[in-house]
């Protein structure tokens, strides 16, 4: 009798992954085991929708009634904690015992802790829906809230504490906002769009102490300026969940090393999403980490397919999105990898810019702009990045030029 399909962390990629198996025919036995006492639930929500809500409730990605009825065994609040790889099976922290055919390793990735003394209560991180809930008690008119961190997470609490009228100051060490993967024009729009809205945003300063006392953080930064808050919340980046792995001896490599078709180093045993380090094909082999909503999706489907044997390799380009108050940024591709840009205007305060390599093909695009301005644009953007096109540089920089034609070139 088959054993089946295990699949370690309940998340976007591990629930996908489940209904992927499904979806897929796969009639054996698919067991999902997760640490979180919830369905599996979309994360995006939590720095954004949850925090508009009195009353937050989780986005599932799958009901109950969906898993009962596919077969998907839940099982939650339980820990994979050990991996015997001879005897395929997992090491519960119930005690339990699961057999596994094939493993997939979907353990995402948790807050990076600001490694300083006196951290306490009031000096919180967002990953899961009890941190949110936590969060959003906390935000409100009157409330002061530090931001430790000018990313992602950082700029989408900052724009929700602002709406229900907190004070609001945003402490990034970097000489500016989102340095990582995001240009410097794009960065700068951002920045002032949270300046109108009336958050205090200190770049290029680090903190050089924290005192929390259970109801209030005071905060020292490096410059000597000392800020008082309500709630300091730390986004400083997130790291990979690799323990599990590491202990079973997989290669680990920024994150659980996996191949073209994310297999790891085990034959038997595949991760996926924010926890895996995998090649991209489409820059040549580069291995990168992905920590985004869509990689997760489409991981979760590809290592259900590998899992089955299907042997096909991952050739997605990259891509995320962050809304914050009524702007939405998206980037498709690394941006890093560009050496030369192109501006595309699209009216309305939205454009695209696109980031060329040294050899004109065409590596990423960032576009900001209100509401979904830029979404059309980037798809296409996406594709022509797919296809390693090198399209004129001044076709791209030309409105009279659709960017569609240039897919069809
Ligand atoms: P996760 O969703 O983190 O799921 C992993 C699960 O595995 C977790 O529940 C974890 O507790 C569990 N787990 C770990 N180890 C074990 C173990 N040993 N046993 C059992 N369970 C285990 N991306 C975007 O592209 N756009 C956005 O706007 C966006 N917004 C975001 C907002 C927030 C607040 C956060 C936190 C993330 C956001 N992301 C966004 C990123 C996106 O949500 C992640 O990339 C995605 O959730 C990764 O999915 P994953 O399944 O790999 O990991
Ligand atoms: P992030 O986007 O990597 O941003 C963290 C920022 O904090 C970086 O600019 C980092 O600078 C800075 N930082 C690091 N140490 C600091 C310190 N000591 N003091 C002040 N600033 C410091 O990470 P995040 O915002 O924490 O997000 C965490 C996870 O959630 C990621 O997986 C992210 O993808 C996900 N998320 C995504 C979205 C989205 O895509 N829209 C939204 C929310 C969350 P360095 O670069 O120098 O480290």
């Amino acid at each position: 009798m088959a054993r089946g399909m295990v699949i370690i962390g309940a998340g976007e990629c591990g629930g996908r992954a489940a209904l992927a198996l499904r979806d897929l025919g796969y009639d054996g036995p698919v067991t999902l085991v997760g640490d979180e006492p919830h369905l599996p639930y979309e994360r995006p929500p939590l720095s954004k929708e949850a925090m508009a809500s009195d009353a937050p409730e989780i986005k599932a990605i799958a009901s109950d009634a969906v898993l009962v009825e596919r077969s998907i065994r839940h099982i939650h609040s339980v820990q994979a904690v050990a991996i015997d790889r001879a005897a395929h099976r997992v090491r519960l922290s119930d005690g339990s015992v699961l057999p596994y055919d094939k493993l997939l390793l979907a353990t995402g990735s948790t807050p990076r802790k600001l490694p300083m003394p006196g951290l306490g209560v009031r000096c919180v991180y967002l990953r899961t829906f009890a941190d949110a809930l936590a969060i959003r008690g906390h935000l409100g008119a009157g409330n002061r809230i530090a931001v430790i961190g000018g990313g992602f997470i950082g700029l989408e609490l900052a724009a929700a504490a602002r709406k229900l009228c907190a004070a609001v100051t945003v402490i990034e060490a970097q000489p500016r906002i989102l340095m990582r993967g995001v240009p410097a024009e794009i960065a700068e729009i951002i920045h002032q769009a949270h300046v109108a809205e009336g958050v205090d945003i200190v770049c290029g300063q680090g903190i050089a102490s924290i005192a929390d006392d259970g109801r209030q953080v005071y905060l020292t930064l490096a410059g000597g300026r000392e800020i008082s808050a309500d709630l300091a919340i730390i986004g400083i980046g997130a790291v990979p969940v690799t323990g599990l792995a590491a202990e079973a001896g997989l290669t680990i490599d920024n994150g659980i090393a996996v191949d073209a078709e994310l297999r790891s180093s085990d034959p038997d045993i595949f991760a996926a999403g924010d926890c895996c380090s995998f090649p991209l094909a489409v820059y040549g082999g580069r291995r990168v980490r992905l920590e985004a909503w869509r990689n997760a999706q489409e991981q979760g489907a590809l290592a259900a397919k590998n899992m089955l044997g299907a042997g096909e390799a991952h050739a997605a380009v990259p891509w995320f999105w962050s809304d914050q108050y009524g702007l939405s940024l998206q980037i498709a591709g690394l941006s890093d990898e560009g050496r030369n840009t192109v501006r595309r205007d699209l009216g309305d305060g939205a454009f695209i810019l696109f980031h060329l390599a040294e050899d004109g093909r065409l590596v990423a695009a960032s576009g900001i702009g209100p509401g979904n301005a830029v979404a059309r644009d980037i798809r296409l953007a996406e594709m022509l990045i797919g296809k390693r096109a090198k399209p004129a540089p001044e076709a791209l920089g030309s409105q009279a030029v659709k960017l569609k034609s240039l897919l069809a070139a």
